[in-house]
């Protein structure tokens, strides 16, 4: 079992050792901060502290590369602090130790950091080597990446120039990212004046759980049952041959997680409540039936009765919520046009609150297309504009469209091919990158990100696969070597 400073190649993985001494959990960004512009001022490199909290460090061309197009290489320099139960580990203080094991560079009972400092090393191996051939650099270290991009989000228009951006933030080697999804929280409101509950009508609080559930954004297209639409199905049978009456409702808890749970309260006369309970049971089954293959037979629908609550929602306003929700639009809109099988557009219908003279429904859209994710968050307002209710759209993000004509991407496959012999793989991610933030602000900015291989990042099992890192230093120098000129 070596030490990592031994690993090839060396010009990396020393760098790495260095970050692993300085604390960097996000939100703590200062020791990391001086170290790497102390690092910048060493090598006689003009390195500064933007407003944003970034660390910019800017190396001008080798002799003969000077007509090359600027690269923007980019990395976060915070990592997300997780241990093992039981571990003594403070990290703000403690130096996180790093590992050789078997075919992985691992962590004593911490996350090792290698997201991303492996993405930071390499950058600091670039700026401190003088044989590397490459055109004017701009090194961008972003603070707090894992907590909100806030880094990221911190750039505004005229702080950063430059024509490419090498983001080295990905965790496949031999994979390309060449775009990646932005976002909008939708959020839908409704206040109504409860109706007291007529007499004669029984309670029942009907549950749904066990769904597969999973992330918003890159689970959508995976045709897990989505636990409000369910819901919606079960109520409007309930309402349309049961005279049932909705009390409350309550589906979901998280904005980026497709609802795994569900449960609402109805009422109906007595003589319908055994009919409601088979439709319950036969709700199960059909569910069941049709998510076969994602759900496995997991959904559970049950019915127990409960004492009736003295309000309830009024006719007119349940159908509304009713009619509204199982109209609107969730899961996948569409895929993109030039990338088969890779989801460009799509909402979650993440959370329903229905209680207390109050409707509360949460979506999250996403879209690496930003006219296409306007359009979804009109689509999703006018349905519920509709139905009467108050629609409001907040945190909104831009995405990162691919351009499968991208001239970094052409020069980067054929040198990929050369040095390899394989094709990379190019994928778009749906999920929010720094990248989609950082090109908002810079017009025509071209971008790539790429990494070496990672185990299990954010957990204290991650680890980077020792022989990808060679591969992903040549393609990086090759890349720099390769660069467009203007
Ligand atoms: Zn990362």
């Amino acid at each position: 079992m070596g030490t990592i400073e031994s690993l090839e190649p060396k010009a990396i993985w020393s760098n790495f050792h260095l970050l692993t001494q300085v604390p960097r959990p996000s939100g703590h960004m200062e020791k990391i901060t001086n170290f790497l512009v102390e690092f910048g001022k060493k090598l006689g490199l003009e390195s500064y502290v933007d407003a944003a909290g970034n660390v910019v460090i800017k190396k001008s061309a080798t002799s003969g590369y000077e007509n090359k197009k600027t690269i923007i290489l980019q990395a976060h320099m915070d990592m997300v602090p997780q241990k093992e139960a039981g571990i003594k580990h403070d990290f703000e203080k403690d130096p996180i130790d790093a590992y050789v094991d078997g075919d992985w560079v691992t962590a004593r009972g911490t996350t090792l950091g290698a997201d991303d400092g492996l993405g930071v090393a390499a950058i600091m191996a670039v700026l401190e080597n003088d044989k590397i051939m490459h055109g004017p650099l701009v090194a961008l270290i972003t603070r707090d990446e894992e907590t909100g991009m806030y880094g990221a989000f911190g750039i505004k228009e005229g702080m950063l120039e430059g024509d490419i951006l090498l983001n080295l933030d990905s965790e496949s080697e031999g994979e390309l990212f060449i775009g990646c999804a932005g976002g909008t929280d939708v959020n839908v409101s409704l206040n109504y004046k409860e109706d007291a509950t007529p007499d004669g009508l029984k309670a029942l609080k009907v549950t749904l759980s066990g769904l597969h559930g999973g992330h918003s954004g890159m689970e959508i297209c995976e045709g897990y049952a989505n636990a409000n639409k369910l819901m919606v199905r079960f109520l409007f049978e309930a309402i349309s041959h049961y005279h049932a009456r909705l009390a409350s409702w309550e589906g979901g808890n998280m904005r980026n997680a497709i609802p795994r749970d569900a449960d609402a309260v109805v009422l109906v006369p007595v003589s319908d409540i055994e009919s409601l309970k088979t439709l319950v049971k036969d709700s199960e089954a059909l569910y069941n039936a049709e998510y076969e293959v994602t759900e496995k037979n997991n959904i559970k629908f049950v019915a127990e009765e409960v004492d009736a609550p003295t309000v309830l929602v009024p006719t007119e306003i349940h159908d509304s919520i009713v009619n509204a929700i199982y109209a609107v639009q969730d899961g996948v809109l569409r895929y993109i046009p030039t990338i088969p099988s890779t989801v460009e557009t799509s909402s979650n219908l993440a959370i329903v609150k229905v209680a207390n003279g109050e409707v509360d429904v949460k979506f999250l859209v996403r879209s690496s297309d930003d006219t296409m994710k306007d359009f979804l968050n009109k689509s999703i307002g006018a349905c519920f504009s509709l139905a009467g209710m108050k629609v409001s759209f907040t945190g909104s993000y831009s995405g990162w469209k691919p351009n499968v004509e991208s001239p970094i991407l052409n020069a980067m496959t054929k040198s990929y091919e050369e040095q390899f012999g394989t094709e990379p793989k190019i994928s778009v991610i749906h999920a929010g990158l720094e990248c989609g933030v950082i090109g908002a602000v810079v017009p025509g900015l071209d971008m790539i990100s790429f990494g070496p291989t990672l185990r299990s990042p954010h957990t204290p099992n991650e680890g980077a696969l020792v022989a990808s890192v060679p591969r992903f230093w040549d393609f990086l120098v090759s890349t720099l070597k390769n660069t467009p000129e203007k």
